[in-house]
């Protein structure tokens, strides 16, 4: 410990950690004025995916036409690929607005996001498998399958595919540093399918969904108020209902001028290649340089929790190779891309002591490194900085959509989830804080709140809609 007087050290003292983080604060602020530029040229771009084909932000119809009635009922099985796990649910719709779920998680290796795209669709398939079998039953919340019978799938898969169908969808583009081969450009709903049948799986995917959709859906299930469902987690997004008549880019939709469907705004996308609106600092364009897909996610990769901790981590860097921090130490293990987790970031912003005992901790245990008290405290104001400007962002995006559908004067919720959304702290206030610094007072009508399991409970929501759709003689 140091208790020692800290300007004889090799660290950095508290006035030279002051003026650095002078520079950072100028760096990663955003004014409201600028804030509004960027939500006026978002709006624009959510516009432009409407009308024309093949725009970056993609604008995707999901086939999901209008809202559920809340009274969807039945079991339904729902396989979620997301960007950090894979679940595998049981869901009981209740009708309603009710419902109970049954699940297992099972987290995702590195390698598994590389491999052979099918070999990745035959591990879902396997562990659907494994969790059928160990839920057959005739107990309440237990499958009851009947010999050669199915359970209907909803399939929840959270990349940007195009979908001329619901129960079909080209991949687009892998996000989330996920890159498995021979899979971009091709029908998942097929390629899963056959993992599916090539290991016996007594299961039928009826549709194919984005988290975002499922969010919005599942949302409105609980809380018809709902008109726009937020994912902020590895990778964000939203979705929302548009009416067919405004997406003037498909004509077969145009039948009738007051059916709905919601739509996957990919926004994630959004200042992808040109990089002409978000503010991107020198350690921006490190993450998306180094990372799989340079120039694209240009949004997602300022505002998600994949890229948070490594930007945090190459301003660290820049101060090591400065000769500000760690003098004289080894730093060989914060020189590891992507070794500074997002969680960190969240857990030194809440660190409640004084001392700031847990930013010692992160430090020594994960980096073998010793730190001072006026570098703790550079480093949880670090944090805050680049949380804030993510959670400032992503109110853009949100504000981008509200000012399109013109939500503002009637107010609006909007479900949202991810694990930014869901554990950083403040990050919900921060949002809303960017909402009033868009819109003014009038932004206080639209307010974000916990969504409901948009991958599990809002997958099977959609495929009992699908079903009834299919049942009725529709598609
Ligand atoms: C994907 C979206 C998804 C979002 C949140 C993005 O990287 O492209 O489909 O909704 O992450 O999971
Ligand atoms: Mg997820």
């Amino acid at each position: 410990t140091r208790t020692q007087d800290e300007e004889d050290l090799p660290h950095a003292t508290k006035k030279t950690m002051a003026d650095h983080l002078r520079k950072y604060e100028s760096l990663f602020t955003l004014t409201p004025q600028r804030m509004r530029m960027i939500v006026e040229a978002f709006k624009d771009t959510l516009e432009l995916g409407l009308e024309k084909n093949g725009q970056i932000v993609p604008m995707i119809p999901t086939y999901v036409f209008g809202w559920p009635s809340g009274d969807e009922r039945g079991e339904f099985l729902a396989v979620d690929l997301g960007g950090t796990n894979l679940r595998v649910c049981l869901v009981t719709l209740q009708g309603e607005g009710k419902f109970e779920i049954t699940q297992s998680k099972y987290r995702l290796s590195e390698e598994q996001k590389q491999e052979e795209g099918q070999k990745l669709f035959d591990f879902c398939a396997e562990c659907l498998k494994t969790f059928i079998d160990q839920h057959i039953g005739e107990e309440p919340g237990m499958i009851n399958l009947k010999e050669g019978e199915t359970l209907p799938l909803g399939f929840t898969f959270s990349y940007p595919c195009s979908q001329q169908r619901i129960d079909h969808g080209e991949l687009i583009r892998w996000t989330k540093g996920f890159g498995n081969p021979n899979t971009e450009g091709h029908d998942v709903a097929a390629m899963f399918r056959q993992s599916l049948a090539k290991h016996d799986v007594p299961a039928n995917l009826i549709s194919l969904i984005c988290d975002t959709t499922g969010t919005l859906i599942a949302s409105h299930y609980v809380n018809p108020k709902t008109k726009i469902g937020c994912i902020f987690g590895t990778g964000c997004n939203a979705a929302y209902m548009e009416k067919v008549s405004n997406i003037t880019k498909i004509k077969e939709l145009q039948i009738d001028e007051n059916a709905e469907i919601a739509i996957n705004c990919e926004y994630g996308a959004f200042d992808s290649f040109h990089h002409e609106h978000l503010p991107r600092t020198k350690f921006d364009t490190i993450v998306d340089e180094t990372s799989n897909k340079p120039g694209e996610q240009s949004f997602e990769k300022l505002v998600s929790g994949r890229y948070l901790g490594e930007i945090m981590r190459l301003v660290i860097l820049e101060l090591i190779d400065d000769g500000v921090l760690f003098l004289g130490q080894n730093t060989y293990k914060l020189e590891v891309p992507y070794a500074f987790d997002t969680a960190f970031l969240s857990l030194m912003e809440s660190d409640p002591t004084d001392e700031l005992l847990m930013i010692i901790g992160i430090f020594t245990h994960f980096f073998a490194v010793e730190t001072t008290l006026a570098e703790r405290q550079f480093f949880r104001a670090l944090a805050k900085l680049i949380g804030r400007r993510a959670a400032r962002l992503s109110a853009c995006g949100i504000a981008a959509i509200v000012s399109k559908m013109g939500y503002l004067e009637e107010g609006c919720a909007v479900g949202a989830d991810g694990s930014l959304y869901n554990k950083y702290p403040g990050f919900a206030d921060r949002i809303h804080e960017g909402l009033v610094d868009v819109f003014g007072d009038k932004g206080r009508s639209i307010v974000t709140y916990h969504a409901e399991d948009g991958s599990g409970v809002g997958s099977a929501i959609i495929a009992a809609m699908t079903k009834a759709r299919k049942d009725a003689g529709l598609y």
